[in-house]
């Protein structure tokens, strides 16, 4: 294939990857977004697939290395997406990361093995500083990603008993100091390696990358992992732009920079949503305390509750309603039944409409994502900026499955999420709230909210309660 046409095919990859950006920016415009995504991803694999074939063409072993690593990589992806449930993907895009992490590392380490292999230099010639300075970056960026990801997922699935894995924060005095140590070590070591390439400076920022990878992730508590996730899928696209310079693939460049760029713009957002400073998301140590973590467990009060009956009463005598999408909506799969429930009362003349705010659920976008699959309509679907207002005239604020975006311990200066914007449900002339128990939160602190004169807490399965609301309704 000529360079041109390779040019002019990783150019049009490109184009598509910025439409499905701008795409998936709306719903309405998402499902566009991903049909460019894929297009731009199938230009991309086949181009390379072809160039890789051509290099390789007198060695049929390593096009068969190649195949090998499409279909068992392909397999295991394919049988994890399909299988993921939607409650459980910020731990695949996690686990993702840390593979592309530990990709750009492996790439890069190859690289400073045997460098006439990538093309950028002779036989026993000794590497470019430029090359030197982006297999550095490329490989600390790598090791860093792949640790943090490690113990994003750790922290997001819960799964494992070492305690630095849990979704607690482990702080110890110094942290920073340490971090901030090691940081200039690694500046040192990339400096070392860039004016020597001796293995002793390269190793030593693999080895630096690992531990920074970690320690910036542990002191992390569980109510700001959003942000770290998205962080992580910056750091994981700069990585790729680091394999992408190792390898002499401009696709690889201007993908890895668009994931890292609109990750780190994500991460920003996200900072300004939950109001924490971006700085101290990227030097670490920021979220919840561990004494915090637990503070609503253990309080013992009264609350009103009632059941489904209850609450089809009171819903079918409002004018407005606003529905409040959590988390615990997610894990009951209650979508369709709640747009079930919507278009019984639309159909009696009740205004609804439904409040997303920008972090409920476990990975940005994760609200709006449900209801799409419930294809409630896009038009009821409103942005916290755009029905906080609202709330104070609404009748009815039905909180299903949903605990710390509405807890108005956010307005109070020393909580552990003082300043983090909420819905203001607390502010609608009768709150419901349907959760299983008076568990706390994933920020894990008690709320206000089910304990003031106007709410009513109707206990059980999201999926089900509302069922009985739309039973009752009938
Ligand atoms: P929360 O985790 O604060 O609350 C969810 C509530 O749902 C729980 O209190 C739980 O109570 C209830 N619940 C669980 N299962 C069910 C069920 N089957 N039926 C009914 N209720 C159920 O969720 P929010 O959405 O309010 O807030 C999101 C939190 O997650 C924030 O702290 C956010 O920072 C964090 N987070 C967000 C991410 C993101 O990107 N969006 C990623 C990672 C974390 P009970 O057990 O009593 O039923």
């Amino acid at each position: 294939m000529s360079p041109n046409i390779v040019a002019l095919l990783y150019l049009t990859a490109s184009v598509c990857f910025i439409q499905a950006l701008k795409g998936l920016s709306h719903p309405t415009t998402s499902i566009r977004g991903n049909l460019f995504g894929m297009s731009g991803m199938a230009i991309a694999v086949l181009t390379t697939a072809a160039l890789v074939l051509e290099n390789v063409r007198d060695t049929p072993l390593a096009i068969g290395w190649a195949i090998v690593g499409v279909v068992v990589g392909g397999a295991i992806g394919g049988r994890l997406a399909l299988r993921v449930e939607m409650t459980k993907m910020p731990e695949l895009v996690a686990f993702m990361h840390s593979m592309i992490g530990l990709s750009a590392v492996l790439v890069a380490v190859a690289e400073v093995a045997e460098p006439w292999a990538f093309g950028v230099v002779g036989k026993g010639e000794p590497l470019a500083a430029g090359n030197r300075v982006e297999l550095a970056l490329g490989i600390f960026i790598g090791a860093l990603t792949f640790t943090g990801s490690v113990i994003a997922f750790g922290k997001l699935s819960g799964k494992y008993t070492f305690r630095l894995f849990q979704g607690s924060p482990v702080r110890f005095s110094g942290q920073h100091k340490l971090n901030l140590l090691l940081g200039l070590a690694t500046a040192y070591f990339c400096y070392e390696f860039v004016a020597t390439q001796a293995w002793a400076g390269i190793l030593m920022v693999l080895i630096l990358g690992l531990a920074l990878g970690v320690l910036l992730i542990i002191p992390i508590g569980g109510a700001d992992m959003p942000v770290v996730v998205s962080m992580l899928n910056s750091y994981s696209g700069w990585a790729a732009a680091g394999i992408g310079f190792s390898l002499g693939n401009s696709m690889l460049i201007i993908a890895g920079s668009l994931v890292g760029s609109s990750g780190a713009i994500l991460s920003y957002i996200m900072c300004r949503a939950m109001n924490r400073s971006f700085l101290s998301v990227i030097l670490g140590g920021f979220g919840a305390s561990a004494e915090s973590q637990n503070a609503g467990a253990s309080q013992q009060r009264n609350v009103k509750s009632g059941s489904a009956d209850d609450v089809a009463f009171v819903l079918g005598n409002a004018e407005s309603v606003v529905i409040v999408p959590g988390y615990g909506l997610a894990v009951a799969r209650a979508q369709h039944a709640v747009k079930e429930m919507a278009e019984k009362l639309t159909g009696k003349g009740v205004n609804v409409k439904y409040a997303i705010h920008p972090v409920a659920g476990r990975m940005p976008g994760h609200m709006n994502v449900l209801l799409a699959e419930a294809e409630v309509p896009y038009d009821q679907v409103f942005e916290m900026e755009d029905i906080n207002s609202e709330f104070g005239q609404a009748d009815v604020a039905i909180v299903l499955g949903a605990n710390d975006v509405v807890n108005p311990a956010a307005l109070q200066k020393g909580s552990p999420i003082f300043g983090m914007p909420i819905l203001d449900a607390y502010k609608a002339k009768t709150v419901i709230i349907n959760k299983r128990s008076m568990a706390a939160g994933y920020a894990g602190l008690d709320n206000e909210l089910f304990y003031m004169d106007k709410s009513m807490m109707v206990f059980g399965d999201a999926k089900k309660v509302v069922e009985d609301i739309v039973k009752a309704i009938e």
